[in-house]
């Protein structure tokens, strides 16, 4: 059984729903997760053994010309102004943002806390669906423009699969069962913070989807998830916003991408209560308390400290 993470943005379950309808692109990317989940592990095996390099999160966006090489050829590094290739400048930007967010929010230097360098590969593969983080750098498809179109033209999508780097480093929540669905939501949390950020607004005027600037015109939905109203962003969203309607099968790792809609849902709930500004801090304390196996109700145990510590100190 898988428990490490494949960190790809779109569900197993809904390519493989979008297979059943004759997706031929959903098909590949399905075929294509057990290879990158490989070199995923491989890379976390590696970990353990690289030496800590403290730098400033440097970013490297490349181009993949639609080949499956990942680093061919260099577009945009740090320090160097736009470039004509959109793609390459909205990653670019968007992790510039999302890293000094995190430097000014919670000290934190991302990924690993010490700067490590940003690499990204857009216009990875041919009509590419999907979107990855495989354990040290980044991947965006182009989309096959009928279900989906590009992956790296989305403020969320990008900030969701940085945070799987993250989360990697901080807590290392296996991928799978609830300590994968807690995965998964805080990728989710973050994505939309740094995208009402982005788009400076307030929990009340966002839209709390995820994925919505990447469906293309076939996509039978509106987005991949909805953290305001788990399982209504598509046909096959099958997320439960609550613990009445958990998720019990063995798909999608023990449905990582399907039970993250009850603290979704929690969190969605919390910030509009609350305002982003207390429950961020709430959520990143919490993650850094947390550890590998952590279910829901670790995580549950884990906010009340959280957020009585921070009552307590004012
Ligand atoms: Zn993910």
């Amino acid at each position: 059984m898988c428990k490490k993470c494949i960190c790809s943005i779109v569900p197993p379950h809904v390519l493989s729903g979008l297979a059943k309808d004759g997706s031929e692109s959903s098909k590949i990317a399905l075929a294509d997760l057990a290879s990158i989940k490989q070199k995923r592990e491989a890379t976390l095996a590696s970990l353990t053994k690289k030496e800590v390099k403290k730098s400033e999160g440097n970013r490297y966006v490349y181009d993949s010309q639609n080949s499956w090489e990942l680093r061919k050829k260099l577009i945009r590094k740090e320090g160097e102004t736009e470039v004509e290739d959109n793609d390459v400048n909205t990653v670019y930007d968007t992790s510039g943002f999302m890293r000094d967010y995190f430097k000014s929010t919670f000290k934190y230097n991302l990924l690993d806390g010490n700067g490590m360098d940003l690499i990204f590969s857009v216009h990875y593969r041919k009509d590419y669906i999907n979107a990855f983080w495989d354990g040290d750098e980044m991947a965006f498809g182009d989309g096959d423009g009928k279900d989906f179109v590009a992956f790296s033209n989305s403020i969320d999508v990008i900030a969701h699969e940085l945070m799987h780097g993250v989360t990697q480093f901080i807590a290392n929540l296996q991928y799978y069962s609830q300590s994968g669905a807690l995965n998964e939501h805080f990728s989710d949390v973050f994505g939309t913070i740094i995208k009402q950020r982005v788009l400076n607004q307030t929990p009340e005027e966002a839209d709390w989807l995820i994925g919505n600037d990447i469906i293309g015109p076939s996509f039978p939905g509106e987005a991949l998830r909805s953290m305001k109203a788990p399982g209504t962003a598509n046909i096959h969203d099958s997320q439960p916003d609550h613990m009445d309607n958990y998720y019990n099968g063995n798909d999608d790792n023990q449905g990582v991408h399907i039970n993250s809609g009850i603290p979704n849902k929690a969190f969605y709930l919390a910030s509009i209560k609350l305002g982003i500004e207390i429950t961020e801090q709430i959520w990143f304390q919490t993650l850094k308390k947390l550890w590998a196996t952590a279910n829901f109700n670790d995580f549950f145990e884990i906010i009340l400290e959280v957020t009585t510590e921070m009552i307590n100190n004012n």
